[in-house]
């Protein structure tokens, strides 16, 4: 059976950080703001595979309140989700992404 979950997530430029994007890291003079290593692609991926197992989202499993989430490493949250799907008989088979730099200066903190 196939399940199909949409994600999406957002953060905003930020001096001084590294720039990851899909656990690669890019040479920019700005990176990405939030508690984690910010990964903006790797967080809208667990989103979109939590989402079509309606477990809930990656806040909920990775709030940026806890400590143990600080400077976290998103692909190992990632290797969490997909033992999650795992457990419930599941694969990721197929993922478009779509990455889009906005001027818009918002974005949550994860
Ligand atoms: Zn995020």
């Amino acid at each position: 059976m196939y399940r199909t979950g949409i994600g999406f997530d957002a953060h905003a430029l930020a001096d001084d950080r590294p720039l990851i994007i899909g656990g690669v890291h890019i040479a920019h003079n700005q990176g990405l703001h939030g508690h984690s290593d910010a990964d903006v692609l790797v967080h809208a991926i667990m989103d979109a595979i939590l989402g079509a197992l309606a477990l809930g989202d990656i806040g909920r499993h990775f709030p940026d309140t806890d400590p143990e989430f600080e400077g976290a490493d998103s692909l190992e949250l990632l290797s969490h989700v997909q033992k999650m799907i795992e457990e419930k008989g599941y694969c990721c088979e197929n993922l478009d992404s779509i990455i889009i730099r906005s001027g818009i200066n918002q974005g949550h903190n994860n």
